[in-house]
């Protein structure tokens, strides 16, 4: 940023703030509560207390049992751990049903598996439509007496689409199949409750809901089998070995309360500003898209695509005036990679490569989405005239111009 210290911070599917209640009820684990939550003393038993009282704040946002969950490190390893402890409960089972969008955490496993085991195991990566949906006729036939475990999101860190998980979950659980969903971005912005949903594995991170990094949970249903991944100590009931993170602990069952209290404030005021956002670009930039589903989605949430211009020009531009966005193409190895979400969904490459991922929270304003509404036109317009795309002979032809990238 040049010249001003002012952050319009928009990036909050990448993380979030540490809410300013959760640091404060965080503080004292840093000082004069330091026990072990696992010591017989009362020095340390208060401390075991307070992770308890945690563990039910969690709970009850979910609609979850105490008992059903175990605390993690990240929601990565709470992905891994849930798809590892299925493969290991049904060793004669190897077939993994998921999609192709699902984050890396979920993504990159199962790739990782299927090499691994030299192929061994099968995965099915289910497609979506161009609106970022999933066809339940064809999950239900992806489903084989093979089939170990279905891992699906709840809700889609780029656009926000959320999946009909209650129904996908049902499905599962008449074929006897386990199911596992990353719920990492559904958790805190929308309601659920896990009595009426039918998963054996949830998982959340504490740093996506205001809670701080490093604090994950894996919500394991009763009486489903369970394989540690962690093998250490008895903590967690033997589920996860290695002494708790006590103090983000504490924060995330504080950030959970919040999200609960929120959940209306986050689907009214966070809804309209981000929909204020989105029209008000969509109205004044010509070529831009909104990708993913317009209502089956998170109320925070808005990726839209500027043909013609890349994703990372618009990100620096945005980035001197302090707006912080995300950009659905990573440069990897010098060539600009469109995400895998946005090339699932069939999107062009001229518009993949201009996505911009806004993702608010409860800290925004309407003055900070009137400031972009000020400042990404302009900026879409003056690329543009840099772009040969959008000033040559192919202006305004979806699929002119060479792609170098290996997403065509
Ligand atoms: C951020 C994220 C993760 C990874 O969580 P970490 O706590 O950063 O490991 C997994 N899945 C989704 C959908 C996410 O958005």
């Amino acid at each position: 940023m040049s010249g001003n210290n002012m952050v319009v911070y928009m990036d909050n599917n990448a993380t979030t703030r540490v809410a300013p209640e959760v640091l404060e009820v965080m503080l004292p684990y840093f000082s004069e509560l330091y026990g072990n939550p696992s010591s017989m003393h009362t020095f340390g038993g208060q401390v075991g207390g307070k992770v308890a009282a945690a563990r039910k704040q969690i709970a009850v946002l979910i609609g979850a049992d105490s008992e059903e969950l175990v605390f993690t490190s990240c929601g990565t390893e709470s992905d891994s751990t849930a798809i590892l402890s299925a493969l290991q409960s049904f060793p004669e089972k190897r077939h993994i049903v998921t999609t192709r969008v699902e984050h890396p955490a979920v993504k990159n496993l199962c790739e990782h598996l299927d090499k691994l085991t030299g192929h061994k195991h099968k995965v099915t990566m289910l497609p979506v439509a161009a609106d970022g949906t999933i066809d339940l006729k064809q999950y239900e036939e992806s489903l084989t007496d093979e089939t170990a475990i279905v891992s699906v999101m709840w809700a889609n860190n780029e656009t926000g689409v959320i999946f009909p998980i209650a129904e996908m979950a049902e499905i599962a659980k008449a074929r006897g199949i386990l199911f596992h969903t990353d719920a990492v971005q559904a958790v805190g912005k929308i309601a659920i409750d896990l009595a009426k949903v039918p998963v054996d594995f949830l998982s959340i991170s504490g740093h996506k809901l205001h809670a701080p990094k490093g604090i994950g949970v894996l919500y394991v249903r009763k009486g489903t089998p369970f394989v540690p991944f962690m093998i250490g100590g008895h903590q967690e009931h033997g589920r996860r070995g290695g002494t708790e993170n006590v103090a983000a602990i504490v924060g995330l069952g504080k950030a959970c309360a919040m999200a609960a209290q929120k959940m209306a404030e986050e689907n009214t005021r966070v809804r309209a500003l981000r929909d204020r956002l989105e029209e008000g670009l969509l109205a004044a930039i010509p070529n831009s898209i909104l990708n993913g589903h317009k209502t089956a989605r998170l109320p925070n949430t808005s990726n839209i695509s500027f043909e013609y211009v890349e994703g990372e020009a618009i990100l620096l531009h945005l980035d001197r005036f302090g707006i912080c966005a995300s950009s659905g193409s990573a440069c990897t190895s010098g060539s600009l990679e469109p995400s895998h979400v946005l090339r699932a969904m069939g999107v062009p490459f001229t518009a993949a490569h201009g996505s911009i991922r806004f993702s608010l929270s409860v800290y925004n304003t309407e003055a900070e989405v009137d400031y972009i509404l000020e400042k990404l036109p302009p900026i879409i317009a003056n690329l543009r005239e840099l772009s040969p795309f959008w000033k040559g002979e192919h202006a305004g032809k979806v699929g002119g111009g060479k792609c170098k990238c290996s997403c065509a």
